[in-house]
């Protein structure tokens, strides 16, 4: 890269820094002021671009602006289409509902029907737990450690990081933590543990309203649950009347190779939680789908005025109707994926003395050193200053976090491989010398 990155504009974020509350997050990351984006680029506002290796945090599936979404959404808007229409009845809507029966619920066999709540992801969560505890007339639920579900009271009771959990402000209660499959190595199935605290009448485990998880968890550091151990849990919680909420926000909507994540281990959860990639261009929208038994809500218990961003449906059923038709984005993914997973594992080869192991499902990868957990912090900020958006994930921030648009070129894909590796190599060295 001959284009000078960082931090030539760098001034121009001021007044951020100067205005907005110490709670900015991402921006402290990559301190640029950007302006536009197209694809897997990223333009600041000096009109330098930046490959993005990060895609919303997985609110970006289908890469910026996206063509496809754009002129619908844009005829939409010139047509003077309902934006915002509460949880009124709008045509919008009712095509969105059509696609998603058609392309999504159908050929799966899939049964749920569909809660709209507020945008974020966080409520979809609230509603997907308020609904457990209502139908079961229980309130504890099992989440697992490093997961991530959210930062409003319910949510944030189920998310495992301290930083996130002290933020509370209040103690968080009514959740039992438990280990994710892999949490205590490879050779413990932590379901034993599960099964032995509900069978034994003493063990102190309330018994859960449901048990919330990912199927990859992302922030808690792309950790991909094995296939059994899935089918075990749903196997369990089926025969305890225990539901199960699996939260597929960051997981779903192709990242992990089919449109939802738990799809390939062959289970169906009770209430599946959606967001972030499922408007495809990037604005709010969330959805609750519950098995039809579960649908005790009364009219309006769980409201919102901004349940039905009609934006939002217009880009989501473009993208159904484009992606989800048939087969064709899956298998590319599963190409690319072929492409990240194999790289990934000849750049830990290339560099043994920093004992990096490469884990993930689709294209939702991690790259982690056991030997130093700060390098995925060195490594994103060295290939911020060579172009490429990158973020990191886990506990520690000591994992390094590709989730690339799944509709990034192969091009693209191996250029940002070809960054992370330059980017390792330059921050090698100091890695060796300071201490792990
Ligand atoms: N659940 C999962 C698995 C997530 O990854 C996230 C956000 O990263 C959320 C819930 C919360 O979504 P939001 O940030 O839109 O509230």
């Amino acid at each position: 890269m001959n284009k000078k990155f960082l931090p030539s504009n760098h001034g121009s974020i001021a007044i951020f820094e100067r205005l907005e509350s110490e709670v900015r997050g991402y921006v402290r990351s990559f301190p640029i002021l950007f302006d536009r984006a197209v694809g897997t680029a990223l333009i600041d506002a000096d009109g330098r671009e930046y490959l993005d290796f990060f895609a919303g945090a997985g609110a970006l599936n289908y890469g910026h602006n996206n063509p496809t979404f754009k002129q619908p959404l844009l005829a939409y808007i010139e047509r003077d289409g309902i934006v915002h229409g509460l949880d009124l009845a709008t045509r919008a809507k009712k095509e969105f509902i059509e696609a998603f029966e058609r392309y999504i619920l159908k050929p799966r066999e899939l049964n749920y029907k569909l809660h709209f709540t507020g945008p974020t992801g966080t409520n979809a969560v609230e509603a997907a737990l308020k609904l457990a505890r209502i139908v079961t007339a229980r309130s504890n639920i099992v989440a697992f450690a490093n997961s991530f579900h959210g930062v409003s009271a319910g949510s944030l009771a189920a998310t495992g990081n301290k930083k996130y959990r002290r933020a509370g402000g209040y103690p968080l209660g009514n959740v039992t933590f438990l280990p994710y499959d892999g949490y205590l190595g490879p050779s413990v199935d932590t379901l034993d543990y599960f099964e032995k605290l509900l069978n034994d009448p003493s063990s102190g485990l309330d018994k859960p309203a449901a048990v919330i998880l990912e199927a990859v968890q992302g922030e808690g550091g792309i950790n991909p649950a094995r296939f059994e151990w899935l089918q075990r849990l749903r196997d369990l919680t089926s025969r305890r009347a225990i539901l199960m909420i699996l939260d597929d926000i960051q997981a779903g909507v192709g990242r992990t190779g089919k449109f939802f994540s738990f799809e390939a281990a062959e289970i169906v959860p009770d209430i599946v939680t959606l967001s972030k990639s499922l408007s495809a261009i990037g604005t709010p929208m969330s959805l609750v789908l519950l098995k039809p038994e579960l649908d005790v809500w009364s009219p309006g218990a769980h409201s919102g005025t901004f349940r039905g961003n009609n934006l939002a449906f217009v880009t989501a059923r473009a993208a159904l109707e484009t992606y989800w038709a048939d087969s064709k984005f899956e298998e590319e993914i599963a190409r690319k994926s072929a492409i990240l997973a194999e790289e990934l594992k000849s750049i830990a080869k290339d560099f043994p003395s920093l004992e990096l192991s490469v884990r993930g499902r689709g294209l939702m990868y991690g790259l982690v050193s056991q030997k130093h957990h700060s390098l995925p912090v060195h490594i994103s900020r060295e290939a911020l200053r060579r172009g490429l958006v990158i973020e990191t994930c886990g506990g520690h921030n000591e994992v390094l976090k590709f989730l690339t648009a799944l509709t990034i070129a192969e091009a693209d894909l191996r250029r940002g491989l070809s960054i992370v590796r330059d980017s390792i190599g330059a921050v090698q060295d100091s890695m060796e010398t300071s201490p792990p």
